[in-house]
């Protein structure tokens, strides 16, 4: 008999548990998922926390699910690997650093590409420091942000260190409605703002 052949090891970046849910769910059949919580553009620590709690909960959720073969209300029977995490450091000054002249930007301008930048780029340098086959991002979930403009950047930094990128559209085939269901079904935690002081500053003073 053939042995099976085992799942490519996966870094994934995970911006929030939200996000996380419905990416987890498609990723976990195919590859063997760690998440790398790296989120140094939250502004504040307690919310930098509450984000980080929700993520490994919702992480030991899935894996309880695993250990206890009950994959009732997924989109998948079974099959599904447990899900390890890595928790990056939270030094906002390295955010502040990276986008330095860009504060005024509006959110999607090049304020966030250059904070997609730093994020991609640490999560290229530990998948290659960890020999991760491969990494990608929670990020192109969102339907505030553009797939094709974060696929290049995870290009770049993936070239840059060695390590492919996975390129990903999440919200495509209604992925993002599924991170709204599975958000109710696990209770997590939904944000009213992406994480930086300046959009925290919009969702609190939109433009009238
Ligand atoms: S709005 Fe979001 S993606 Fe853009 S800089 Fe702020 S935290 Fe980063």
């Amino acid at each position: 008999m053939q042995a099976e052949k085992p799942l490519p090891l996966l870094l994934l970046h995970a911006c929030c548990a939200p996000c996380s849910s419905a990416c987890l769910e498609r990723l976990r059949q195919d590859f063997l998922v760690t998440v790398f919580y790296y989120n140094p553009n939250i502004d504040r620590e307690p919310e930098y926390r509450k984000r980080l709690a929700e993520e490994k909960r919702l992480i030991e959720a899935f894996n309880r699910q695993v250990e206890e073969r009950d994959y009732r209300g997924m989109l998948f029977e079974e099959g599904a690997q447990r899900i390890g995490i890595i928790e990056g450091d939270y030094r906002p000054a390295v955010f502040h650093e990276a986008v330095r002249g860009l504060e005024q930007e509006p959110e999607g301008g090049l304020r966030c590409n250059a904070c997609f930048r730093l994020r991609l780029r640490e999560a290229a340098r530990v998948a290659a420091e960890g020999q991760f086959d491969c990494f990608t991002t929670t990020l192109t979930i969102s339907p505030l942000k553009d797939a094709d403009r974060l696929n290049r950047i995870g290009q770049e930094a993936g070239e840059a260190f060695g390590v492919p990128f996975l390129p990903s559209d999440f919200k495509k085939r209604d992925g993002f409605k599924r991170s709204i269901e599975l958000s109710k079904r696990f209770d997590l935690y939904r944000q009213d703002h992406c994480g930086c002081s300046y959009s925290l500053r919009a969702s609190q003073y939109p433009p009238a």
